[in-house]
Formats: structure tokens, C-alpha cells, sequence
């Protein structure tokens, strides 16, 4: 009952759109401007397992079949496998086909095309305006990359561990994965590699097994709290079980914050039927050489406690206490009053330095042109103060309130 199926799905129709999700959207605004009728369109809700009886019933009234969805083509293979075993035919056409882009997003433009190359139905043509304001929106749009919130205390982290690499002349691999602290991977390349959830202390359990066979790099795996409990404790068990030498750094900011502040078994509660289950308690229970906690704010004290464990020898873990500032600010609601953050003018050393904005890139950090100064958007700044550590010509202040 869930699934879009359109009443022309049982009446002959020749050509259908099968889609899902948010690709379904853009499949239904496509055929809006095309405005021909005898082109439908099954919306599928539930799609594993997929709805045999009306694939089977699409397969018998379909001559040609266009699949629109994003990432896998998991509804067209899944259709074209349930063609093959029941001994039915259509014209299949999507990603396997190239009909659709194999990755990257679906949109509207897109499946327009895919209409006009494949049904040969004559699309309406879009407003004669429509290109000229797309680009002309195109060109609001900021380019610049991916990067944490301001005052996010994983950039904290990967700042850290890029002095600490630094110190070290190179020799540190940063094995990541999935959430906020992905970004590692774009913030000068702090984070070596990143496949899935609980894929970085996996792979630096093995690399940390070579260190025995004559590999000189040091090696971290970060994960944050939410993935060290969905994904982390099998690869750290193995990790302990065969001795690896590794620093296993925990994000621990209490949230799972990249997909929407979901609780996990880790998460403060104030609901008696649940029990928090305390990280570093599991962590104990594993067996760890050393295991070290460190506040995400203070980046002398991360720098120093990173050199330190990762330089021992052993299976150590490093648990850093971080803060979400979009938890903070807005689940949470407790943000404290802070002094505002400002940038000294007279003290900023201008274009010989810019190591605030260039390097350590908090995104509330700006650059006066005209002056050749930096300074703080203090619309975007949550008054963290981290910054003020980073400036090394102490011009980062906090300013002065009565
Ligand atoms: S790090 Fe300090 S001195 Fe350097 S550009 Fe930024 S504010 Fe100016
Ligand atoms: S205090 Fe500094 S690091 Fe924190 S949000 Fe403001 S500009 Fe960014």
C-alpha cells in the first residue's frame, strides 16, 4: 500500500519511470513537464525485498523501462533479475545502461534527458529563461571545500595530529572513516584513508601489525563515539588480540551528529530504563597499554598528549572529550555567554602569516583584503576560542567586556 503504483501500470502503457526515494521527486517533476500521459511512473516505497506482483505486473504491461535512483543500481538489478527468473522481457534502460550518470546526484535536467535520448518523447523545452538563472545561481554559490562546523573540536584533533606529523618528519598514517571527522580527508590531507564505518581501525590494525615486520610509520585509527559502537569494537578486540601497535584516537561529542543528533549506547540519558554505556570502561575491558583523555578544546595539551602516546610503543587508546557546537547550540541550548573572539589588528602579522584562515581554517575566520588582516565573523563565531591558541603572534584575543 505504500508504494506510488500508477492505475496505468495495469493498462498497457509503453514506457514507465521506476524510481525510490528522492530520485522518485525528480522523476515526477520530469513528467510534469513532459505533460504525456502515456508516460508513468512507479514510485517504490518498499523495495527489499521488491514487490514481486507488481513487478510482474509493470514487466507484462512495459515495453520500456527507465530507472532513475541514486548510488547503486539496486532497483534495476533487482528488476532485471526478477525479469530473468520469471522468463519476462522489457527494454531496461538506467545505470547499467549509461542511460542515467552511475554516480554523482540525480536531478530533473537529468532525467529529462534520459527521456528525450531514450522515449523519444518531445519534451517541452524549460522557460526560455531557465539556463540563464540556473547559471546566474550557480555563480551565489561559494566554492570552497568541505569543512567542519566553526569551532568543531575535530578540526581541533586534525590539527593536532598534523603538528604531531610534522614533529615526527612525516612518519604518522591516520586511518579513518565515516562521520563528521571524515573531513579529516580534506583538511590537508590529515586522514590517509577512509572506506566505511569502522574501516580505520581495521585497517590500522594491520598496519599496526607490520610495525613488527619493519614498518617505521606511526599508525592512528580516529573514529568518533557513535561508530565506535556501531562498527569499531570487533576491529579493536582484534587489534588488542594481535598486539597491534597503534594509537586508537575516540571523538567522543556524546551525538551522532553527521546524520542528525541521533542518541547511542554511549550518549548521557536522563531516561531510567536506559543505561549510558561509558567508552572508556569497554575500552578497559578490551586491555589497552595506555589510554589517555584529553579535553578538545585545549590544543597545546592534544598536540602534547598525541606526541606522547603515539611515539610509545603498544595498543593505546586516546579518548578526546569533544563538543558538538551544533548540539550545543541548538539541541542542547546550553552555550554559555562567552566574551566574543576577536582579531588585534596591530598585532596580526597580515599576509606573511595567515596561518588562521589558511591553515587551521576555522570557517568563522575571514580576511580583510583591503587591510591584509585577518578577522572573526563574529555572526559565525561561537566564541570556542580555540583559535587563540593557534595564532602564534598572540593577535587572536578575547575581547575585553566590563
Ligand atoms: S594567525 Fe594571527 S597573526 Fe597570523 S594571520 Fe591569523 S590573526 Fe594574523
Ligand atoms: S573562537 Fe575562533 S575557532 Fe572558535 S569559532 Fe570563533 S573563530 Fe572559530
Amino acid at each position: 500500500p505504500f508504494n506510488l503504483v500508477p492505475s496505468s501500470a495495469t493498462e498497457g502503457d509503453s514506457a514507465i519511470i521506476v524510481s525510490s526515494g528522492v530520485s522518485r521527486l525528480y522523476a515526477e517533476e520530469a513528467i510534469g513537464i513532459v505533460g504525456d500521459r502515456s508516460l508513468s511512473l512507479l514510485g517504490l516505497v518498499t523495495i527489499y525485498p521488491l514487490p514481486k506482483t507488481t513487478i510482474q505486473s509493470l514487466l507484462r504491461n512495459h515495453s520500456t523501462i527507465l530507472f532513475v535512483e541514486e548510488v547503486d543500481a539496486f532497483l534495476e538489478d533487482g528488476v532485471r533479475g526478477l525479469a530473468s527468473i520469471l522468463g519476462m522481457q522489457a527494454r531496461m534502460f538506467g545505470k547499467r545502461t549509461g542511460t542515467v550518470p552511475a554516480w554523482g546526484e540525480m536531478n530533473t535536467d537529468i532525467v529529462l534527458q534520459a527521456i528525450r535520448d531514450l522515449i523519444h518523447i518531445d519534451v517541452a523545452p524549460r522557460d526560455d529563461d531557465y539556463e540563464e538563472e540556473r547559471s546566474a545561481a550557480e555563480k551565489l554559490l561559494i566554492p570552497r571545500p568541505l569543512t567542519f562546523c566553526p569551532g568543531c573540536t575535530h578540526r581541533n584533533v586534525y590539527w593536532a595530529l598534523r603538528k604531531v606529523k610534522r614533529r615526527l618528519g612525516g612518519a604518522l598514517i591516520v586511518a579513518g572513516d565515516i562521520g563528521c571527522y571524515s573531513l579529516g580527508v580534506f583538511y590537508d590531507h590529515a586522514m590517509d584513508t577512509m572506506q566505511s564505518m569502522g574501516s580505520g581501525i581495521g585497517v590500522a590494525g594491520g598496519l599496526g601489525v607490520l610495525t613488527r615486520l619493519g614498518l617505521s610509520t606511526n599508525v592512528v585509527a580516529v573514529a568518533g563515539d557513535s561508530t565506535f559502537f556501531h562498527a569499531c569494537i570487533p576491529g579493536l578486540i582484534n587489534a588488542r588480540h594481535n598486539n597491534a601497535n597503534l594509537t586508537f584516537i575516540i571523538l567522543d561529542n556524546q551525538t551522532t551528529a553527521m546524520t542528525g543528533f541521533q542518541p547511542h549506547p554511549g550518549t548521557h540519558t536522563e531516561d531510567d530504563g536506559l543505561a549510558q554505556v561509558s567508552i572508556e570502561e569497554v575500552v578497559r575491558s578490551i586491555g589497552v597499554d595506555r589510554l589517555a583523555r584529553v579535553d578538545g578544546t585545549d590544543i597545546p595539551t592534544l598536540i602534547d598528549t598525541f606526541h606522547n602516546v603515539v611515539t610509545t610503543d603498544g595498543f593505546k587508546v586516546v579518548i578526546v572529550d569533544s563538543i558538538c557546537q551544533l548540539r550545543e547550540r541548538r539541541i542542547a541550548g546550553t552555550a554559555d555567554e562567552t566574551q566574543p573572539v576577536i582579531v588585534r589588528p596591530d598585532l596580526c602579522k597580515g599576509d606573511s602569516c595567515r596561518i588562521c584562515v589558511s591553515q587551521y581554517s576555522c570557517t568563522a575566520l575571514s580576511w580583510d583584503r583591503e587591510r591584509s588582516k585577518a578577522f572573526v565573523l563574529q555572526d559565525q563565531c561561537v566564541g570556542c576560542g580555540s583559535c587563540i591558541d593557534v595564532c602564534p603572534h598572540d593577535a587572536i584575543q578575547r575581547r575585553l567586556t566590563d
